[in-house]
């Protein structure tokens, strides 16, 4: 069917930034971009007038979590909560409502809370002492238990003692790699239910405007082997049931990524909604936690050099083992020591077996300096880079590294003068996946109230923030010939929205409405 979008304000986010005022599709592609005039003088099946809407690629959120929202948006939701008695209140009141038989939640953050301290084992039993209870705080590195949720983890087999060690029974909290604990004690997860969280998360980022996710799943699910995870979401896709393309940051223990070789998709699949991605690793944990590995440790406590997740040896040897089959890689590195230990071993890994056509990368690539991102550059690692982060870290960064470091962070405009490959993502559920927010937050440098600013000096503009979740985004998939722009031949990918982004003013960004999203020509949403 020929369909033509007239009457709008279409932004291709090529090269030339070229704008028209009509755009065709047919076949799930584009077929025809130019004036009013001169497409309504062509053939068309069914025909739109937009009335001045404007027309973007769909947005491409590189880093997420699609099952972890998914589960978490089913839980308690503590993001913004101020007080202790707040947690305790929404999670009475889920209690009364649904009367489950568990109870997680996520979001909560001292930081920006009155008591200034973590939730404890005491704060969680008032919320119940007959089921178990999980608060994880908004890193996911961190989580308050009840006392009931704790003697089932205590009960549990199998678990490694370093890894029972960072539990603190005496306070019922898990720490970094404990932290996922929890989900051992939960009823295991069948298909069904995974693919009902995966059609519940896909409805919500098509209403965002999103078509395509970079999503770190394959771990999410306690008791869902990752391999069938990866069959599930082919599945889905092959019964028509997949709304979004879904490119998978594959983070699998070592066994499983001998097996992952096995179905990993083909790289030169450019059309597949699902795709086995990169795989993905973690370095080290957060700054909020103090686990994110740095050189000076942090502020109070020089000594600290943060939690590393892999030894050097093991990070040279999980990259390694990708980078030979030709498998990119990306790793979360959040603190200066680990991109400069993540640097060494894929200069290592390169210095062994060269591939010119890697597409490498850092997740979030937060506390930086220059000189680590010169090196970056020259290993040509790319930087998957959440904007919005700044909205809380803006707040803790010279209180965790100093003044003089934090102005060397979160500098995503020395990253693109450098000519760094950069995409933009949410880390949902860490973050919410709203796109526009996310580059709001790349344009004016400032927190969602507009009290504070950070680097004012690093703020992108409306152009280099719109390319991070659209054409820019499309480059770590190695999709950039395929999709990412608005250009005949490329598949249709579109977001309508009822404002023109570069005819307004950064700051209402978050109130611009989604009217429609389009995948591969079809809508997947519509207001
Ligand atoms: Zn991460
Ligand atoms: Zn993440």
């Amino acid at each position: 069917m020929r369909k033509l979008r007239y009457n709008g304000a279409v932004t291709s986010m090529d090269g030339s930034m070229n704008r028209y005022e009509a755009i065709g599709t047919q076949d799930g592609k584009i077929v025809f971009l130019g004036t009013n005039q001169e497409a309504l003088n062509q053939q068309w099946d069914e025909k739109v007038d937009l009335k001045g809407a404007a027309v973007l690629p769909g947005f491409n959120d590189t880093h997420m979590h699609l099952l972890h929202y998914a589960m978490f948006r089913r839980n308690v939701p503590l993001f913004g909560v101020k007080t202790i008695d707040e947690v305790v209140e929404r999670c009475k009141a889920r209690m009364d409502a649904e009367h489950p038989d568990y109870l997680i939640g996520m979001g909560w953050n001292q930081e920006t809370m009155e008591e200034g301290r973590l939730l404890t084992k005491e704060d969680m039993d008032r919320i119940s002492t007959e089921i178990p209870v999980c608060m994880l705080r908004t890193c996911i590195h961190i989580a308050a238990c009840n006392t009931v949720m704790l003697e089932k983890i205590r009960a549990l087999k199998n678990v490694e003692p370093e890894v029972m060690a960072l539990v603190d029974f005496e306070n019922g909290i898990l720490r970094e790699n404990a932290a996922r604990l929890y989900m051992d004690v939960l009823p295991q997860a069948d298909d069904a239910y995974v693919k009902q969280l995966i059609r519940e998360g896909q409805k919500e980022l098509n209403a965002a405007g999103i078509t395509c996710v970079h999503s770190d799943d394959l771990m999410a699910i306690a008791g869902m082997d990752p391999i069938r995870l990866i069959g599930i979401y082919r599945e889905m896709e092959a019964d028509g049931e997949l709304t979004v393309r879904v490119y998978e940051q594959c983070l699998v223990e070592p066994e499983d990524f001998e097996r992952l070789k096995d179905v990993r998709s083909d790289p030169a699949d450019r059309t597949s909604l699902f795709r086995t991605g990169p795989r993905k690793l973690l370095q080290d944990g957060s700054l909020g936690a103090k686990s994110a590995e740095m050189i000076d440790g942090y502020v109070d406590e020089r000594d600290n050099h943060g939690i590393p997740i892999y030894t050097e040896e093991e990070l040279c040897r999980r990259i390694q083992a990708a980078h030979v089959i030709h498998m990119d890689v990306a790793v979360h590195a959040i603190g200066d020591l680990a991109l400069k230990k993540v640097c060494d071993a894929m200069e290592q890994a390169e210095g062994a077996n060269p591939w010119a056509d890697h597409r490498h990368g850092i997740v979030h690539a937060q506390t930086t300096t220059p000189a680590l991102l010169e090196r970056m550059k020259a290993l040509g690692l790319q930087a998957y880079i959440q904007p919005i982060f700044i909205d809380a870290d803006m707040n803790i960064i010279a209180e965790r590294v100093g003044e003089e470091h934090a102005k060397d962070c979160y500098n995503w405009k020395a990253m693109l003068d450098l000519g760094l490959h950069v995409s933009g993502g949410s880390d949902c559920p860490v973050e919410p996946f709203n796109v526009l927010d996310n580059m709001r937050s790349a344009i004016t440098r400032q927190n969602r109230t507009g009290t504070k600013t950070y680097l004012p000096e690093q703020a992108l503009t409306v152009e280099q923030a719109v390319r991070l979740f659209t054409s820019d985004a499309a480059w770590p998939s190695r999709d950039e010939a395929v999709r990412g722009t608005l250009e005949t031949g490329k598949q249709a990918d579109l977001v309508v929205l009822d404002q023109d982004l570069f005819a307004i003013d950064p700051d209402t960004f978050p109130q611009v409405k989604v009217l429609e999203t389009v995948l591969n020509g079809r809508t997947v949403y519509r207001a």
